[in-house]
């Protein structure tokens, strides 16, 4: 590790971090440190990076808006990669919108309906970015990424460019094939439809009225914490049982959305991770129902 470090700071690879506390990089604004964080500036910086770690077999994590991540207290080992700006440009031919893999979600939806395509008005209030919506088939308001991507280019973790198509992404609720198979979201190219400017903005505008009330957006939290099971919404399970307003430490059951968990100010990752336990346990007693996290837990607990 300490190697690779050396041969990161010296080499040209883009902005490197080390010990760097990771909560301000998540919107649960929780996490230890990382060894090393990585921020490569351009695509060229981020090939070679990823060729480097595979031939020094150093492990890596990729972060994007770290909006669906529990980064664990002591933090993550090995390199956090952090696209940054690199892969932040967006372009429109035809029906199609093509972003960096760090593009924001919510942005990409606000430009597609300016340039009046519809199909990416579930995303006007996901706030991660285009590869890590990719990665997670993040999806609202009775659509999601698999409906709409047409391609993504994924940077393998030997350093080559690959091409995955939307069958490739075995998409499935939540689910993406980068879950099971690593690989860096560059660019992805979504496939959208003329439609009319104001009835997509009234969409947008909608969505965003609904969440704003629905949801605990000025406290730092990770959206919904559960999936929902088959059947089942996960929020009025766990508001069914009582549990709205339930705290460990610095982490409590959002009262305005049971299926949010908000950070009050201080909570840890083990807080979350015990209030997590608790809601399950709960929901398996009352209801026989087994809640699983939709939030990925990272790094060392
Ligand atoms: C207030 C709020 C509301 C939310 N509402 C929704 C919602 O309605 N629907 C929904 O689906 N989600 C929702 N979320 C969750 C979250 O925004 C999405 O899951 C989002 O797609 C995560 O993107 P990110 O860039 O933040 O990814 P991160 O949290 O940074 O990472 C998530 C995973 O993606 C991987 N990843 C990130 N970038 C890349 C990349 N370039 N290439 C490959 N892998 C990558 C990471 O390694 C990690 O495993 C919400 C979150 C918040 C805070």
């Amino acid at each position: 590790m300490q190697q690779v470090i050396s041969e990161l700071l010296n080499g040209s690879f883009g902005e490197v971090k080390l010990q760097e506390p990771l909560a301000p990089y998540t919107t649960w604004k929780i996490g230890g440190p990382a060894d090393c964080l990585l921020i490569p500036r351009d695509k060229d910086q981020l090939i070679r990076a990823v060729k480097l770690l595979h031939e020094r077999q150093v492990p890596w994590t990729v972060i994007g808006r770290g909006s669906n991540m529990l980064v664990a207290d002591k933090g993550i080992r090995g390199v956090v990669i952090k696209l940054g700006d690199a892969l932040n440009a967006v372009r429109i031919e035809g029906e199609s919108v093509i972003a960096g893999g760090a593009y924001s979600f919510i942005k990409l939806s606000v430009i597609a309906g300016k340039e009046g395509l519809t199909g990416l008005e579930f995303a006007g209030g996901i706030p991660g970015t285009v590869g890590g919506a990719v990665y997670m088939n993040a999806g609202a308001h009775g659509s999601d990424v698999s409906r709409i991507l047409q391609r993504a280019e994924v940077l393998l973790p030997t350093g080559e460019l690959a091409t995955y198509h939307n069958e490739d992404l075995a998409y499935a609720y939540r689910h993406s094939i980068l879950q099971t198979k690593q690989g860096i979201v560059t660019e992805a190219e979504f496939r959208l439809r003329h439609g009319d400017r104001k009835e997509i903005a009234a969409a947008l505008a909608a969505y965003k009225d609904r969440r704003l009330r629905t949801q605990p957006l000025q406290l730092a939290c990770a959206g919904s914490v559960f999936r929902n099971p088959e059947g089942h919404h996960a929020a009025k399970l766990i508001e069914e049982a009582g549990l709205k307003g339930l705290r460990v430490g610095g982490a409590q059951v959002s009262p305005l959305h049971a299926n949010f968990i908000v950070n009050t100010g201080q909570a840890t990752a083990h807080d979350v991770l015990t209030l997590i336990e608790q809601i399950i346990a709960e929901i398996q007693a009352r209801f026989g129902v087994k809640l699983v996290p939709e939030v990925l837990v990272v790094g060392e607990r």
